[in-house]
């Protein structure tokens, strides 16, 4: 059976917060795998994002943070994961981040970790500090220890289908994403893509260089021309001309919130049909279309009670 979680990201007002928490309780109900939270450039959203996560904790729901390092030292970095850590957070999104606007990586300076995987290396070297290796008798063979870490955390990255925006090619895009697994990545969402193809032959060439971890899409339901238009803006995705041509057809929102849902409904069946082992869901901190895409493929087994 597929998997599914879910991306939200830390509320910036009172009222968004009452908003978020009333999605959370219906996210929480469909028993997702994970539910991960995203983190301001430059640790804006530090507090609210770990707000967040704790919340998740309460509901029963596996809390991943994403953590950026553009900007920090190593101490801050590690003060900063030893703090959720503490907080009880086992899984991380560990990414560079993005330089501040207008600056260049020559004439400023960008912080002691040069790449994600630097930041995955840190969590695992902070996670195994916390938790010293313990001896373990091995079963049947009276006398001899073996040693153990105790949890084992979840350390996803990024990867991008269509390459990143600052990436000379899709061979540098693959490199950087084998190094992450080689530095200890156990798992790679996707930046958001509009054709499933893309998806699936960015995952065959991950595999023919040696990437071995799930490699998770990220659907995001676009609900709007005007929402599409920033998004693009946002990622440096090309536009998709079909759904920018289905989306024009249409004037109302009820009616462009419908296209939407059908186009992300459709890009999720045919990356599962193309062998995705899960999908990850952006919300936009909305419950409703998220769900109705998974009840409409019928991923929807568990509806519990939030613990
Ligand atoms: P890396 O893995 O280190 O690099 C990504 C790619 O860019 C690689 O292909 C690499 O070769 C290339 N590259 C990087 N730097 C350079 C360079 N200087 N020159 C040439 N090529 C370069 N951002 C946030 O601020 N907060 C979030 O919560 C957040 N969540 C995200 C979640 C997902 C699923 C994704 C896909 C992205 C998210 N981002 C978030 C955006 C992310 O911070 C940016 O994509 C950032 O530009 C790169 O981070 P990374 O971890 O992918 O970097």
């Amino acid at each position: 059976m597929p998997t599914f979680s879910f991306e939200l990201y830390p509320p910036r007002s009172a009222a968004a917060e009452l908003a978020l928490v009333d999605s959370l309780v219906h996210l929480a109900r469909v028993d997702p795998e994970f539910i991960s939270v995203t983190y301001g450039a430059n640790g804006s959203s530090r507090g609210a994002s770990l707000a967040v996560l704790k919340e998740l904790l309460v509901l029963g729901i596996q809390p991943m943070a994403h953590l950026t390092c553009v900007g920090s030292s190593y101490s801050e970095a590690t003060r900063l994961i030893r703090e959720f850590l503490d907080s009880g957070v086992r899984s991380f999104l560990a990414l560079r981040g993005d330089p501040p606007e207008g600056t260049s990586e020559d004439d400023v300076f960008l912080g002691d970790l040069r790449s994600a995987g630097e930041l995955v290396q840190l969590i695992h070297h902070v996670q195994a500090e916390r938790e010293p290796f313990s001896e373990q008798d091995v079963e049947g063979f009276p006398g001899v220890k073996r040693l153990r870490t105790g949890e084992r955390v979840t350390i996803a990255v990024a990867a991008f289908p269509n390459g990143h925006p600052r990436s000379r090619s899709v061979t540098q895009d693959l490199d950087t994403l084998l190094a992450k697994e080689a530095a200890g990545a156990n798992l790679a969402i996707t930046q958001l893509f509009f054709h499933a193809e893309d998806y699936l032959r960015f995952v065959d060439q991950a595999r023919a260089a040696g990437v071995t971890m799930r490699i998770l899409p990220g659907i995001m339901p676009v609900l709007s021309s005007r929402r599409l238009e920033r998004i693009l803006e946002l990622t440096g995705e090309a536009a998709p001309v079909e759904l920018q041509r289905r989306l024009s057809v249409h004037a109302s929102p009820a009616s462009q919130a419908a296209v939407g849902l059908d186009y992300a409904t459709e890009l999720s069946a045919e990356v599962l049909d193309g062998g995705a082992p899960g999908l990850h869901l952006y919300t936009f901190n909305r419950s409703g279309p998220v769900l109705a895409i998974l009840r409409e493929l019928g991923l929807i087994t568990t509806v519990r009670e939030p613990a």
